[in-house]
């Protein structure tokens, strides 16, 4: 997991809106991030999809993963609809960087 922690850091964290300048993240203690605490399932989800389609992948995470979230009641988020979810946020960018990783086009 580590290999796709350090490229998400890379290329996700370093466009994030809650990162800072050098691309630290900037959530304090109460505040988690969704990429970093479902990472394991966020992998797995792309791993076991049999779809190339994002629409697909997108609509499978959110019944892997936004269902053990906290944050979502009744299928409904509050931070997914401010747009305040990174993992939301950066689904596409996600995607890409642990397929790359796959591909060993970044390590
Ligand atoms: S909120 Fe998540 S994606 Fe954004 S900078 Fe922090 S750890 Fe990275
Ligand atoms: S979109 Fe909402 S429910 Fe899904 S991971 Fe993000 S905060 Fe959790």
């Amino acid at each position: 997991m580590d290999n796709y922690l350090k490229a998400l850091k890379q290329n996700v964290c370093s466009i994030c809106v809650d990162s800072n300048a050098k691309g630290g993240c900037t959530l304090n203690e109460k505040e988690t991030c969704a990429v970093e605490l479902f990472l394991p399932e966020i992998v797995n989800v792309i791993h076991s999809s049999h779809s190339e389609d994002f629409r697909e992948l997108y609509l499978e995470l959110q019944e892997t993963v936004c269902v053990k979230c906290r944050t979502q009641e009744d299928g409904n988020c509050y931070l997914r609809e401010d747009a305040n979810c990174s993992l939301d946020r950066y689904f596409s960018l996600i995607v890409e960087t642990i397929q790359k990783v796959d591909a060993g086009l970044i390590n």
